[in-house]
């Protein structure tokens, strides 16, 4: 190829090389969409879901997020979002499954399962996490109206009444003992014997006078009429709930990630709050990281950080 040739196609190409791309549109991607316009940079944000907001939109009252008490879940992530568009970001609707590291462009390359490829200086991953299900019937029914996932959000709903928490991990023993400060009746629901969760947390749980620990019960199904009445157990014991917390577990959207940056044991992204991972220039925000607290409030302060963060690497470059 000529040389003037050469240099025209490399000049092309790094004018379609964004500075940066966010994926994923939950509270941590649109957080950082914009900030990063505001430092000037080109920024593209990528979704998997038609005009997805992330979990956030999955909550009937989010309670807890400073200046917005009471917003529902759905409003807070359109208003999130429509703040990003203010601001001029552009969305691409898909599914990011790959990316490569090009010596060629000193970007990441980064394809889609639609065939779609893009390329940027720096990748904000805003990825997010699932929770897992118990899968039982009755949880997908409730969901919102006495199913929750998150005791933090949702257990002062239940002040003063008898409520569920299913698992036997820290954040199951950690959920009930929070519940029971709130609620009038606790029942902690193990499917196994022994506790995977601190011992110092179930040792606090057994001299909780409103809380029973029910250990080798299988939950067998949420009942209800138009909220959540009981929870049935596979011993055949119904106990008379408002609510379920389940606490099994969550899933973190890392399958496509974990060939290149580090996870740790549980497949979070191993990150601090500046967002930064072991790969230069691939940055870490919201649920999808290795932190304290998953909620909007962090999610949101995480896609600011990890904004900032890939700034100074593109100027530093
Ligand atoms: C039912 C429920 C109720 C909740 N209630 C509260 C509450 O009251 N208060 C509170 O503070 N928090 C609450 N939370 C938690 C809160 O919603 C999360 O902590 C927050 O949404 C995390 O934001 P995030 O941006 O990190 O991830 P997410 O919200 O999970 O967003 C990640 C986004 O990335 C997209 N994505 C994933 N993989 C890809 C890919 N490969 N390519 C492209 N896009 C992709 C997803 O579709 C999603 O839109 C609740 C969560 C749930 C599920």
């Amino acid at each position: 190829m000529q040389g003037e040739t050469k240099n025209i196609i490399q000049e092309e190409s790094a004018k379609r090389t964004l500075d940066v791309l966010v994926v994923g549109s939950g509270p941590a991607g649109l957080s950082a969409a914009v900030y990063a316009k505001r430092a000037s940079m080109s920024v593209k944000v990528v979704e998997k879901m038609y005009m997805g907001t992330g979990q956030v939109a999955e909550s009937g009252r989010v309670d807890n997020y400073l200046g917005l008490p009471g917003m529902n879940g759905y409003e807070m992530g359109e208003v999130f979002r429509s703040h990003a568009q203010e601001f001029d970001v552009p969305f691409l609707e898909g599914e990011v499954c790959r990316f490569e590291k090009s010596r060629d462009c000193d970007c990441w390359i980064v394809k889609l399962s639609n065939g779609e490829v893009q390329k940027a200086r720096a990748i904000i991953y805003a990825a997010g996490a699932k929770h897992r299900h118990l899968g039982v019937p009755g949880e997908e029914e409730f969901g919102g109206r006495g199913v929750s996932y998150c005791a933090v959000c949702d257990g002062a709903f239940y002040r003063g009444k008898s409520v569920v928490v299913a698992g036997g991990g820290d954040t199951a023993l950690d959920d009930a003992l929070y519940l029971s400060e709130l609620c009038e009746k606790v029942y902690l629901v193990h499917r196994r014997d022994k506790f995977r969760g601190a011992a110092a947390t179930l040792e606090k749980l057994r001299q909780k006078e409103n809380v029973e620990i029910i250990t080798s019960a299988v939950i067998k199904e949420i009942l209800g009429d138009k909220r959540v009445q009981s929870v049935a157990l596979a011993d055949g014991r119904c106990l008379a709930v408002s609510g379920i917390f389940i606490a099994v577990g969550m899933i973190p959207e890392t399958e496509c990630v974990k060939e290149i940056v580090a996870l740790d044991e549980s497949g979070y992204i191993v990150a601090d709050e500046t967002g930064r991972t072991n790969k230069d220039g691939f940055f870490a925000a919201g649920d999808v990281r290795t932190k304290q607290l998953r909620q909007v409030i962090t999610a949101v302060s995480d896609g600011a950080n990890a904004a900032i963060s890939a700034a100074e690497y593109l100027r530093n470059k």
